[in-house]
Parts: structure tokens; sequence; C-alpha cells
């Protein structure tokens, strides 16, 4: 069956009205388009945990620290909307530039100090646009639920604290990464990649699962990463924007996985910057 696109926030406030009435809950999945098994996965969740759904692709300026980025982001509309008809989402969501920020858009969502590291420290900000999108898609959708991917661990905490902080009434589900079978999470950046540095991208998570092994074993990071950034190296990673370990809940660098922690990374392969984190035991 072939959702509704929807174009306007009238259209889409006339379907979610309906819906609220009949006591129906919504969920919502924020994309930007270029749909991949990994964003099918929170459609999925989506549809088991809500009574409607909202499939939402907006290629949202304000989050692109760089123009060139912006502009070779993917975009690809009809794909998306064909993917998305085995899971009869009842609408998807499309909004232009101007029905997002119209002339005189003056208000910005920022969250504090969750957003000093990692993506936030080398994207100047980048989660102060995703938080104003964020927030006003929670809004426009009238969303009770809202789905996101762990692949991107500290945007999903940020919009938690954004939920609860400003009492917007959304239950934020976080759910797994998914990986293709070499490993390589799944990102709709990998489309930008060589068929030659799509194989060799895969040495990030192989890299990142054996430090993870390493850390759970009580091993200080230290001494890991060394040997980690040589062998991101010689599989042709260039920059490394970052390789640590953070706690879960705020994000606070540790060395030693003594609490629960997530290992992150941000690393450029052929020019394409890609990220993944995983889990780390906790050390006894
Ligand atoms: P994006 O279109 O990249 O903004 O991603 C939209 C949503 O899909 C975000 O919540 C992402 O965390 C999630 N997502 C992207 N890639 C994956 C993946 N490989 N596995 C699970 N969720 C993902």
């Amino acid at each position: 069956m072939t959702a509704p696109i929807v174009h306007t926030l009238a259209e889409l406030r006339q379907m979610t009205r309906g819906w609220q009435r009949a006591g129906e809950t919504i969920g919502v999945v924020p994309t930007m388009g270029a749909l991949h098994d990994g964003h099918l996965s929170l459609v999925a969740r989506a549809k088991e945990m809500s009574d409607r759904v909202i499939v939402t692709i907006f290629v949202n300026p304000k989050q692109f620290n760089n123009p060139e980025d912006l502009a070779n982001y993917p975009r690809t509309e009809h794909e998306d909307a064909r993917k998305l008809e085995r899971f009869a989402v009842d609408a998807i969501y499309v909004p232009d530039g101007p029905q997002m920020y119209p002339d005189g858009f003056a208000t910005t969502v920022s969250v504090d100090g969750l957003t000093n590291v990692l993506c936030g420290a080398h994207r100047a900000g980048h989660f102060d646009g995703v938080a104003t999108v964020v927030t006003k898609l929670f809004t426009q959708t009238s969303a009770d639920l809202a789905f996101f991917g762990e692949k991107d661990f500290q945007q999903l905490q940020v919009v938690r604290r954004l939920a609860r902080d400003l009492d917007l009434g959304v239950e934020v589900v976080g759910c797994p990464t998914i990986r293709e079978i070499d490993g390589l999470a799944m990102s709709s950046r990998n489309l930008l990649l060589s068929d030659k540095a799509r194989s060799r991208a895969a040495a990030l998570n192989d890299v990142m699962e054996e430090m993870a092994e390493a850390l759970g074993q009580g091993k200080d990071i230290a001494d890991l990463l060394p040997e980690a950034k040589g062998r991101l190296a010689a599989a042709g990673f260039g920059d490394i924007d970052y390789l640590e370990m953070r706690t879960k809940d705020t994000l606070r660098l540790i060395d030693r996985a003594t609490e629960p922690a997530r290992l992150f990374a941000a690393a450029y392969m052929a020019g394409v910057r890609l990220i993944d984190n995983i889990d780390v035991p906790v050390a006894d």
C-alpha cells in the first residue's frame, strides 16, 4: 500500500487530529531519506509500538556545518517511498525548507553539556540544528512515541534530554544499530564510498570490536589507542575526529570500563565522515 506523501503541516494536522480524536497513538520516525535497512528497522519498531506511524523525510540544512556535505547528501525520494510500501505506514511527511523554516524563523533549541563533546565538538552548530528540527517534528506530528537509532548515540541522548526538559510528552525509543555483513554500520553516507573505500571501511568496526573486548577485560584505553589508530591508517582511514570511551548516560570521558560505557569513533574514509559506536562490557 502506498502511504500518502504529505508536504504541508496543514494536511498533516488534518490527519493527526482525526487519529487523536479516535484515541490512537502516533509514532514518528524522523529521517533524512536515502532509506536503508537501519531506517526500516526503526519503522518496523514504530509499527509494533504505535497505532499510527509517520515517517518524516527532511534533509535539514541547519544540522550541516559544511555546505558541500549538504549538497552531496544523497536524495532518493521515489526509492524511499517504494521501500516504505511494505510497512503500510500512515503518512510520509516531506516538508520543504520554507515549511520548516519560514521567513523570519528565529528560534533555536540548544541542549547544553551533552553536545560539547564527540560530534558536537567537531561539527559546530550540528546539534542545535538537530534539536531544533526534532522539536519541530515532534510538535508538528503530535508524536506520542519517536524512534531513533543507536547508530547516532549522542543524538539519541540529546533527543531524550530535550524531550524531557521541554515536557514534550514524547517517549523516545532507542533502536539497535543495523550493520552490513562485514560489520560496517549502515549509513546513507556509505552510498558516497567507492567500492574499494566501502570494503576498507569495515576496518572501523573490526578495530572497535577488538578494543571493546580488551576494554571489557579492564585495559586502559590509552594502551590500546596507538595500535588501533595504526590499523585504521593502514586500512586507509585519514583523519580520526575521535576514538573515545564515554559513559552511556552522561557521555563523560573514561579510560577504563568501570561503569556502563560505549566506545565512539568518527573517522574519514576517502573524504567521507563515518561514525560508529558500540557497547563496552563493564570490566570486573
Ligand atoms: P538519518 O537519516 O541518518 O538522519 O537517520 C535517521 C534515523 O535512522 C536516526 O535515528 C538514525 O540514528 C537512524 N539510523 C541511521 N542508520 C542506522 C543504522 N545503521 N541502524 C539503526 N538506525 C539507524
